[in-house]
């Protein structure tokens, strides 16, 4: 048995459907925290000029731990 427990909220998932769950940047996150999560960062994303694959992923992985240690997103 598999037993997900996401970074962010915390919420435990029991044989989670693996389709459903998001890796990013380290951290493991549900499917309802990633919705919030894009949320949160896409205005910011379409926002940026340059853009860069180097400062997506750099900004990703900082919002992201932000989250984490917030406990929300
Ligand atoms: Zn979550």
């Amino acid at each position: 048995m598999i037993t997900f427990t996401c970074d962010v909220c915390k919420k435990k998932l029991d044989n989670p459907d693996v389709d459903r769950l998001f890796y990013y940047a380290n951290h493991s996150i549900c499917e309802p925290c990633k919705d919030n999560f894009e949320l949160n960062v896409k205005s910011q994303i379409r926002a940026k000029e340059p853009y860069t694959t180097d400062w997506y992923e750099q900004f990703i992985g900082d919002s992201l731990d932000k989250a984490v240690q917030k406990g929300k997103i």
